[in-house]
């Protein structure tokens, strides 16, 4: 039997979220605290196809739960099913994205189980897991241990890297879904409108180009040609939502989203501790503002102290030069 279950995410079309393999690497970290090994669930309309997709790395088994129903996500349609699966283990794992965010308290819930969020660090000690959790906005760090027989957590995506495939090739067991209870006869899809984009998704994104409140009404039509130059996805700072000239899902930061790229450009973005929270795993932060003492420089590992109404174009000019 393995110790630790992952929970695959999908995304809208079915294919595998990349942050999974995020989730992978946190059940492996734990694995020394529980001597075990790790197994992988993964749910929805083709999660045979997707199961085949993880076999490469390293699981004891790769268990797929397909059904048509299970086609869009809802917590209250996918929880009876994680929940029944991850009663034969000692902990239930998922990346602490919108979706591991939704759907694990409620798996916890149902397995009568301790749950640890948005977790930065899995060690053990005497035998026990202990989850480091950041708190104030990554200030300060909390360590707890989860006490029941079941434990269940999430982690955050940005501190743990994408397992790659390290060979072999897992068997796949199929399960049947197991019918959601009267919570789910109160939550019906009736659609999906999702942004229809052609830049990467921003937790996905190799690169990512986010501008602050100082971007003002020119959002757009400054970062996108930066962004569209580089290949990059665009984010922003909570004022330059607040302000209405970026979406709300575009947000990055403690209540956004944490985002963890190759390459991060913070655009007239002040950095705020809030803001930092979510950008602060990225590989390469370049910073550009007009203001030399801004707390984004002490940060960033490229400064430039400029407008960026003038910059930013610059940037743009120089890159299409050097292509
Ligand atoms: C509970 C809570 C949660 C929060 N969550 C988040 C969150 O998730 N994400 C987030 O981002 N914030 C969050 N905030 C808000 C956060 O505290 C800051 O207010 C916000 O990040 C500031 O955004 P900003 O840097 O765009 O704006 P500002 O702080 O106004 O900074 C603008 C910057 O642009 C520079 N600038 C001005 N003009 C130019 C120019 N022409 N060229 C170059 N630079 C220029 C200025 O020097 C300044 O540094 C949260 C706050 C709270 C209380």
């Amino acid at each position: 039997m393995s110790d630790v279950l992952v929970v695959a995410e999908l995304t809208e079309d079915g294919s595998l979220r990349g942050a999974t393999f995020n989730a992978i690497t946190f059940a492996q970290k734990a694995l020394p605290g529980l001597g075990g090994t790790f197994a992988i669930l993964v749910l929805g309309a083709n999660a045979k196809a997707r199961a085949q997709d993880l076999t490469g790395f390293g699981a004891a088994k790769v268990i797929a739960c397909e059904d048509p129903s299970l086609a869009q996500y809802t917590a209250e349609h996918f929880a009876p099913t994680v929940a029944e699966v991850g009663k034969a283990y000692k902990l239930v794992v998922a990346t602490a994205t919108s979706y591991g965010k939704d759907l694990l308290p409620r798996v916890a819930a149902r397995l009568d189980a301790a749950y640890a969020g948005d977790c930065s660090g899995v060690t053990s000690e005497d035998g026990n897991l202990v989850f480091q959790r950041p708190m104030y906005a990554g200030n300060a760090f909390g360590f707890c241990r989860l006490t029941t027989r079941i434990q269940v957590a999430t982690a955050r995506q940005s501190e743990f890297t994408a397992a790659e495939p390290s060979g072999g090739s897992s068997p796949i067991e199929s399960v049947t879904k197991v019918a959601p209870g009267r919570a789910a006869e109160r939550v019906q899809v009736v659609g999906l409108d999702a942004v229809k984009s052609e830049r990467p998704e921003l937790t996905e994104a190799k690169i990512v180009v986010s501008g602050g409140r100082a971007v003002k009404e020119k959002f757009f039509e400054v970062l996108e040609p930066l962004a569209d130059a580089l290949g990059a996805a665009i984010g922003a700072s909570r004022a330059a939502v607040d302000a209405g000239y970026a979406p709300g899902d575009y947000q990055v930061g403690q209540t956004g989203k944490i985002v963890a790229p190759a390459l991060y450009f913070a655009i007239g973005i002040s950095g705020a501790i809030q803001h930092i929270a979510g950008m602060k795993g990225s590989k390469t932060i370049v910073a550009i503002n007009k203001d030399a003492e801004a707390p984004i420089f002490q940060l960033a590992d490229y400064g430039l102290v400029a407008d960026l109404f003038q910059a930013v174009p610059e940037l743009v000019a120089a890159l299409k030069q050097r292509r």
